[in-house]
This record gives C-alpha cells, structure tokens and sequence, in this order.
C-alpha cells in the first residue's frame, strides 16, 4: 500500500507541475507574441519597389534572373522587397506594353548595360545610377571579375550586388558610401568573398534609411 501511495502521489505531482509548466510555457509564449505584435508596425513592417529591367548586354535571362534573386535577397535584410518586370531584353522590347505605363511612385528603372561607355556618370566599375530613377549595371566588368584569380564567384553574384549598391544610391543618395557592407565604393577579395556567401549587405542605418525613403516616396 505504501509503495502503491507513494506512486499514486507522484502521478499527482507530475501532473501538477506539468500543467504550472504549461500555464507557464503559454504565459511566455503569448508575452513573446504580444512583443512581436506590437513590433511589427514599426520594425518590421516591409517596403516594396518595382524594378522595371531592360538587358542591353549579352547577359543570358538566366543570369539576369539569378542577379536579381541575390539582389532581391540582399534588400529583403533590409525589409524591402524588390518586385521585377521584365521590360526590353537582349534589346527586344517586351511585347505587351506593360513597360510603356509612366513610372509610378514606387517604380525605378534598372538597366544592364555591356559597358562603361565613358560618360561622367561613373560611380563604380560595375555600375551607376541617376538619382532618383534610374539604376544601370554593367555586365562584362562583373563577368571578368566572376572569371579573374580564381574568384569563385557567379557574374550573376557581382550583377546582383551591384543593382543592390545601385538601387542603395537611388534611395540614399549618390554620397552614400560607407566603409562597410554593399554601399562600399569599391569591392576587394574580402568583399566579393562576403558577397559569395550572402554577407555583403546594407548596415542597420542603412535599411533604416532605405525604409524611411520609401515611404517618403509613396506619400509624396
Ligand atoms: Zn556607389
């Protein structure tokens, strides 16, 4: 009887605690809820741009896909999220109109040139952008750095990066380098490394910026 007392009083106290360590799994989970809830408007609430994207380089749409995915990737750190439309590809205009529409408060345009061609608009090797709209990238300087000492690295990953940088200026500026992440003036081994991995991104202040940027467009 006693062995029998003593095991039917545990099932008792098992099953006491039990339940206080459920109430009090709930009782957090619903505080960690709450928090997020009452975050999300603030912090986490995501920004969209459209991408209006014309090829002019010999770029296959394979890697022009790919270039905006690691693009759109980095930008979605930072809570903005990239909306693409393929506009003129390979300089065949796209067939149904929908890049002919004025652009909208939230639309800028991305350009895939070959080339620097010598203008003053230079603002990297692989790239430069005419504030507020328009963003260009340039396919054969990434393809040589992709193919250059051993980088190990796609074109597609310095294409994507660069319409970031890019899309980083037409929204922050054309003075808006930093001595880290994406909006460095210029890429070293270290940052094509980063980049290869996904690391290559836009600082706290930045993202915050980009944001406040975004917002400031679709009010205006
Ligand atoms: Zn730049």
């Amino acid at each position: 009887m006693r062995a029998a007392s003593r095991w039917a009083a545990k099932p008792g106290i098992n099953t006491e605690r039990a339940v206080l360590a459920v109430l009090a799994y709930l009782a957090l989970t619903m505080a960690s809820v709450n928090d997020v809830l009452a975050e999300t408007p603030a912090s986490t609430a995501v920004e969209t741009l459209e991408v209006r994207v014309n090829n002019y380089s010999r770029a296959s749409s394979e890697v022009i896909r790919t270039a905006q995915r690691t693009a759109a990737g980095i930008l979605e750190q930072s809570a903005v999220r990239l909306l693409w439309l393929a506009c003129s590809a390979n300089n065949e205009p796209a067939e149904n109109g929908i890049c002919d529409k004025p652009l909208r408060r939230n639309e800028i345009v991305m350009r895939v040139l070959a080339e620097p061609n010598g203008k003053q608009f230079a603002d990297g090797v692989f790239g430069f952008a005419v504030v507020p709209l328009m963003a260009s990238v340039y396919f054969e300087p990434a393809y040589r750095r992709a193919k250059s000492d051993a980088a190990e690295v796609e074109v597609s990953t310095i294409l994507g990066c660069a319409m970031a940088h890019e899309i980083g200026h037409l929204l922050l500026g054309l003075n808006s380098h930093s001595s880290i992440g994406i909006m460095r003036a210029t890429w070293g081994r270290n940052d094509i490394q980063q980049a290869r991995r996904g690391l290559l991104v836009f600082t706290s202040d930045q993202a915050t910026s980009l944001k406040m940027q975004l917002r400031a467009r679709a009010q205006n």
